[in-house]
């Protein structure tokens, strides 16, 4: 299965995935995640990241772009599909996701909805060095302007499932395992992605 999810700092995206991973056995690949670990290690692509992470901003789509594709070269995601989390991120990066891949094989694009003024709460209590007041606005920011004309898209090819966010985690994922087995079990009726996307 080849699965997005989406939605802004704050939503639950990690741990949804995890649990969404766990339940359908699919490898979780996190740009949010490999980047942080990248720049723990100190390696070049940390080095060139750190900077745009600590500040809340995009990272170059050419540097995220060739995280991802390396990571989908990877052989267990090769055989069981993947969970995308953080990926893509606007419409250039979506571009190149499509352009990697057969683009009728994406399955679904998950939106985790909540509204702005709890995910502030969330953030706030959070901690990650990311997570500053300044750093919330400019995620915040970025997810808007980025961010949601790609959903449009998703929305468009008939990909996107919106999920309300804001109530209890054991909720949120009986209604994503749900929404999505239903997804799945009607036929495609939408125009292939690659169509659609701009
Ligand atoms: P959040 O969604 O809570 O901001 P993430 O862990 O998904 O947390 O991302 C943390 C940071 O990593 C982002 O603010 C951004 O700097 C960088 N990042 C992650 N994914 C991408 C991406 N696809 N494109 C550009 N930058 C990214």
């Amino acid at each position: 299965m080849k699965l997005l999810i989406v939605g802004p700092p704050g939503s639950g995206k990690g741990t949804q995935s995890l649990r969404m991973s766990r339940a359908l056995g699919i490898p979780h690949v996190s740009t949010g995640a490999l980047l942080r670990h990248a720049i723990r290690l100190g390696t070049p692509l940390g080095e060139s990241a750190c900077e745009c992470v600590a500040a809340g901003h995009l990272v170059p789509d050419a540097l995220v772009n060739e995280l991802v594709r390396e990571r989908l070269g990877h052989t267990t995601v090769r055989e069981r599909g993947f969970l995308l989390d953080g990926f893509p991120r606007n419409r250039a990066q979506l571009d190149g996701l499509l352009s990697w891949l057969n683009p009728e094989a994406l399955d679904a694009a998950i939106e985790l909805a909540v509204p702005s003024e709890i995910v502030v709460q969330r953030l706030t209590s959070r901690g990650r060095t990311d997570d500053t007041e300044a750093g919330i606005d400019t995620r915040l920011g970025a997810y808007e302007v980025e961010t949601s004309p790609m959903l449009r898209d998703l929305e468009a090819a008939g990909l996107l499932i919106p999920i309300a966010a804001d109530r209890p985690i054991d909720v949120v994922t009986r209604d994503i395992l749900a929404s999505l087995a239903q997804h799945r079990a009607k036929p495609p009726t939408c125009l292939p992605m690659q169509r659609v996307a701009v």
